[in-house]
């Protein structure tokens, strides 16, 4: 599958368009050696502080592997999960939220951590959030993970990016 960002015409060529021949391993080869803002790499470990699970309400989608999974986690059915804590959101699921925008499963701490969606494995590197410099400095300012702990390398950010297709 071709990742999001490549048909992107910001920053991101759109090799797909210009390239149609190329598959995604020799088009990944290609962004490996594009310079980015985050040439260098980028530090990040989560601080479990529940910043991007409160507050604002945002939206989660859930696959149906991972609700299977969320849904023996909390040894619950997929049905009584699906009915309960899980909204129909496009052609999938996605989390419900209480009424002051926290996420459903988050008391104090999140309760389906070690199954967590991919959606929120893979914050902070999201498409959207490295589209520009700016829009990664304004996430900057509401993640405190970033900075701290490992450091990701270029080619492990791309290749988070192109598995969020
Ligand atoms: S805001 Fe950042 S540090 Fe806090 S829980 Fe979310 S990812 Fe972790």
């Amino acid at each position: 599958m071709i990742p999001e960002f490549i048909k992107i015409p910001e920053k991101w060529t759109d090799e797909r368009r210009t390239q149609p021949h190329l598959n995604l391993e020799a088009i990944m080869e290609i962004l490996y050696h594009r310079t980015y803002f985050f040439d260098a790499g980028i530090r990040f470990m989560c601080q479990r502080c529940g910043d991007c699970c409160t507050g604002e309400p945002g939206i989660v989608s859930v696959t149906p592997d991972e609700i299977t999974r969320i849904a023996e986690h909390l040894e619950m059915t997929v049905e009584t999960l699906t009915e309960t804590l899980l909204l129909v959101f496009e052609d999938g699921h996605r989390i419900q939220e209480e009424a002051d925008g926290r996420c459903v499963f988050f008391d104090g701490g999140c309760r389906i951590y070690p199954v967590r969606p991919q959606q929120c494995r893979t914050f902070p590197f999201w498409i959207d959030n490295l589209r520009s410099e700016s829009q990664w400095e304004a996430v900057c300012h509401a993640c405190r993970g970033i900075g701290n702990g490992r450091l990701y390398t270029k080619r492990e950010i791309l290749d988070i990016l192109a598995d969020e297709e």
